[in-house]
């Protein structure tokens, strides 16, 4: 520990307790077999990547309908840059409220069928903004367990109370509703397609409920959106519940390709983020490239429809295969599809060897799923060949005979 100054104030005291405790941490993540590393991904986000400088079958993508590399979508992305630069300046509601914006959000809320939409930089901000705006102490927020991070962020920073309901489990979200008289704003909060199962919530159920007990509903359509519903608008179509949700989030960033995340409702609730969502007001607003590439993929989505059947056969094929040949794949309903493995090592094995075959499928361990559910997490894409898909199968077939997992 040399320079180390006599009045132990030095900057290189400092560091070193801020080191040790760092090596600490991580050492203890190291121990328990937590310890995350960042692979390198080459080139563009396609059935087929280059790994770590290998080139192997991807599974991982949530760029379900392969539009994340669309050259239509380059283009307009390349359109918008030469015609407003790079950078958009300020945020949204000093000086960098741009017309790709506002084409943007009118688009959405013509598709989406509601007054009016807001677009955020990102899901994470978008949940985080809303709920924390919306929701104060006083209010209660009934929410399922394997809701995503960035609601369970927006509750805790919104200072309300909250209630947990098992996964899905309507007679709990009905018993905490019940119970919740004191409260003045109630609001329950869902994925609709949940990530790392791939099963869709019971929303007309939820809706049900909410109706019942004056509760407000709000979704997250992340992983629904461009994937479920008729025409890709998400599970509110597929359950034809429009008009019936107070406030419907959903991404950009997974089916169709781009990034930043939308809120879709009344135009009261638009005016009230757009003066209350502190991920909205305090941060710098998105280029103009990322919305017009946005704009783009939904008119994409919208025109194409042949983009999601090739994206459900696909799924319906792989998740017909893989259920035939043994493996449990919980509830799945959707393109994200869980292989239960249990044992956290041997699942980190099954997916080291499939990636020794030339094929990308993540382990998924305990925090991130409840202990004794460790998985593969495999998600399929429009843009995977059938041989893409047979080689696949028939790897998982002879490692998982291996493992004794069929
Ligand atoms: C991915 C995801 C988010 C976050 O969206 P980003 O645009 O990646 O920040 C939020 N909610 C759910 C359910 C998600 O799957």
């Amino acid at each position: 520990m040399e320079g180390v100054a006599s009045d132990g104030c030095s900057s290189a005291l400092v560091t070193f307790f801020m080191e040790s405790f760092l090596k600490q941490s991580l050492s203890d993540l190291d121990q328990k077999g937590l310890r995350r590393h960042l692979r390198s991904v080459e080139g563009a986000q396609r059935p087929r990547i280059t790994i770590d400088g290998r080139s192997v079958l991807n599974f991982c993508s949530n760029n379900y309908l392969g539009l994340a590399d669309d050259p239509r979508l380059k283009e307009a992305a390349i359109k918008a840059i030469q015609e407003t630069g790079v950078g958009s300046g300020a945020s949204r509601l000093v000086c960098g409220n741009m017309t790709a914006h506002e084409r943007l959000e009118r688009k959405l809320a013509d598709f989406k069928k509601t007054e009016a939409a807001l677009c955020f930089t990102s899901g994470y901000m978008a949940n985080v903004g809303v709920i924390s705006s919306l929701f104060e102490k006083g209010d209660i927020i009934f929410w399922d367990r394997l809701d995503h991070a960035s609601i369970i962020d927006g509750i805790l920073l919104s200072g309300a109370e909250h209630r947990r309901y098992p996964h899905n489990d309507m007679e709990a979200l009905e018993k905490f509703l019940s119970e919740a008289v004191t409260f003045k704003k109630k609001c329950i909060i869902t994925d609709t397609v949940f990530s790392m199962d791939g099963d869709i919530a019971p929303l007309p159920a939820i809706v049900k409920l909410a109706q019942k007990y004056n509760s407000w509903v709000m979704v997250d359509e992340a992983h629904a959106f461009g994937v479920l519903g008729h025409s890709g608008r998400g599970a509110v179509e597929h359950f034809q519940l429009e008009g019936q949700v107070d406030i419907q989030m959903g991404t950009f960033s997974k089916a169709i390709g781009s990034l930043g995340a939308y809120v879709a409702g009344s135009k009261s609730l638009i005016e009230f983020l757009i003066n209350r969502a502190r991920s909205f007001i305090y941060t710098t607003a998105m280029p103009a490239s990322v919305a017009a590439t946005s704009l783009k993929a939904i008119e994409i989505m919208e025109s194409e429809p042949v983009l999601r059947e090739k994206l459900w056969f696909n799924m319906t094929y792989m998740l017909n295969e893989i259920k035939k040949s043994g493996f449990d794949t919980l509830q799945t309903q959707t393109p994200i599809i869980p292989i239960l493995v249990k044992d956290p090592q041997k699942c980190v094995e099954f997916s080291k060897r499939l990636l020794e075959q030339g094929i990308f499928i993540s382990a998924i361990r305990p925090p991130t799923v409840a202990p004794n559910t460790a998985r593969l997490r495999l998600t399929v894409m429009a843009t995977h060949t059938k041989e893409d898909l047979d080689h696949t199968l028939n790897c998982l077939r002879t490692i998982g005979q291996d493992l004794c997992l069929i």
